[in-house]
């Protein structure tokens, strides 16, 4: 046994369980980390990026105005230009700082660099310009065209990065939502995988001690039951064997009384059955009618005794295997007419009508003659038992090809029009000295031990034998018998 068969159920539950649960505790991780991850990038692209941006753009908007102010001063020599002017000069330096907290890359820090340089540049030509006399126009204008187009470099690097961030943000989401998907699918599938494992090795162990035990409930010998198993399962798998012993040793006490007895009562019963028939016979001397009348009540009570010893000895034998089986060639149609002839003067009395319905290419069969008729005979003598008077009684035969190695049977079906058998008692009828409650409650004849005993038979010669009823509309009992099998030597055990 492999140590996984050493955990208990308990635990077994327990680790399903737990698997099932680090599976979503990882799954639920994984989503959590990635959606940080993700919010963090885009909380950083709506509040940083986007800011910087706009204050980018208007960075451009102020040196605009600024610019505009400056001219206007140079032109027309008003005061409130050039007070707008070192306004705008002032909110521009005040912008390029923010912007240079915000700017993340070499690239743009350089630019930054670059704009302040600029921007000092285009102050300084204001500031030196004399008014009327404006000599730096075009160095100004060299100036304030490269700013614009530093700020503009700088707001496109700006929105590129914002754009890469987006698709670096959408990328993760992607894979995390893949990845996701596979730990899902993953983590089920070996949750799946074990709870079904699991779940096999319990419920596996427990349908078969399940299976034994109706083995021994229909009277069938139980299998071995040493087979792997939870604990729990083992443990009570090996009660059961126990009971099984226990249920098997009373059964052999029981057989061996039984059949010590019986051996017992034969040898006086003999003796008073001789005595009877001598009697009857008038050998010591005549009788009147009345001793007559009561020796033949004698005779039949003790026909009737000696044939239930007989048949308890028989079975005793035959569970203890020690019954011998005489095989002979025999013709199945030969066997079941001499078994019909056997009980046809009852079925006349009762009226009964015996159909048969052989088929016409009817194998030989290597059976013990004796015992095969006392088969029949027995299904026949129930059939008449159970039969309604006017019923009928059917037999056929035919051969069955059952499509594997084991080869054809000879299968018998003896069908009456009966009462049938209760469902609950099908598998019963054949263990013996069961009667079905009825029968005993109608005082039928009978000892509870031909069908066991045909049972014994018929599994001696390799066959099978069952019934097939319906309550109320009659019962149908079938026997098989390999067809053609090889020749034993008399005497030889079947
Ligand atoms: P018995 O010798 O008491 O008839 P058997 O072993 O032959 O014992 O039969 C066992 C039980 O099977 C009977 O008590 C009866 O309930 C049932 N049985 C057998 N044959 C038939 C049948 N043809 N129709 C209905 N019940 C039957």
């Amino acid at each position: 046994m492999g140590s996984i068969v050493k955990i208990t159920i308990f635990q077994r539950i327990i680790i399903v369980q737990c698997t099932l649960i680090a599976v979503i505790v990882l799954a639920s991780y994984y989503a959590i980390f990635n959606l940080d991850e993700i919010t963090r990038l885009n909380t950083r692209i709506l509040t940083v990026d986007s800011t910087c941006v706009a204050e980018e753009k208007r960075l451009l908007k102020i040196f605009l105005g600024e610019m505009r102010n400056a001219e206007k001063f140079l032109v027309l020599h008003d005061q409130d230009f050039y007070s707008n002017f070192l306004q705008s000069s002032t909110d521009f330096i005040s912008s390029v700082e923010r912007i240079g907290t915000l700017v993340e890359t070499p690239e743009e820090h350089k630019l930054v660099d670059k704009i302040e340089t600029l921007h000092s540049r285009y102050n300084e030509g204001i500031h030196s310009a004399t008014p009327g006399i404006d000599e730096g126009k075009e160095t100004r204008s060299e100036i304030s065209d490269d700013l614009i187009s530093s700020t503009n470099e700088l707001i496109r690097l700006r929105e590129q990065i914002i754009q890469a961030k987006t698709s670096d943000a959408r990328d993760q989401a992607i894979y995390a939502s893949k990845m996701m998907g596979w730990l899902a699918f993953g983590g089920i599938s070996l949750a799946l995988l074990l709870a079904y494992t699991q779940a096999r090795s319990i419920s596996r162990p427990l349908n078969r001690l399940a299976r034994e035990m109706r083995r021994l409930a229909k009277g069938e010998p139980v299998r071995s039951l040493a087979f792997r198993a939870p604990p729990e399962v083992s443990e009570l798998a090996e009660t059961f064997y126990s009971m099984i012993e226990e249920l098997n040793e009373l059964e052999r006490l029981k057989a061996d009384f039984t059949a010590h007895v019986s051996h017992e009562l034969r040898t006086p019963l003999t003796a008073i059955r001789e005595g009877t028939a001598l009697l009857l016979e008038e050998i010591p001397g005549p009788l009147n009618p009345e001793q007559m009348e009561i020796l033949e009540v004698m005779r039949n009570h003790s026909g009737r005794l000696h044939s239930t010893i007989s048949s308890i000895l028989d079975l005793s034998k035959m569970e203890a295997e020690m019954m011998e089986y005489e095989q002979t060639a025999c013709d199945v149609y030969t066997l079941i007419h001499r078994s019909l002839e056997n009980v046809r003067l009852i079925a006349e009395k009762r009226r009964v009508t015996l159909h048969t319905h052989l088929s016409e290419s009817l194998p030989i069969v290597f059976v013990d003659e004796r015992r095969i008729q006392q088969v029949m005979e027995n299904l026949f003598s129930n059939a008449l038992k159970f039969v309604p008077e006017g019923g009928e009684i059917r037999v056929t035969a035919g051969v069955t090809e059952p499509g594997n190695k084991n080869g054809s049977f000879v299968e018998i079906r003896v069908s009456d029009n009966g009462r049938g058998i209760p469902e609950q008692d099908i598998d019963k009828i054949f263990t013996k000295f069961f009667q079905s409650p009825k029968h005993r409650t109608q005082r039928l004849r009978g000892t509870g031990l031909g069908l066991a005993i045909c049972r014994h038979i018929i599994h001696a010669h390799k066959g099978r034998i069952w019934a097939e009823s319906r309550f109320g509309e009659g019962s149908t009992f079938v026997f098989t018998l390999p067809a053609g099998c090889s020749r034993k030597t008399s005497g030889d055990r079947v």
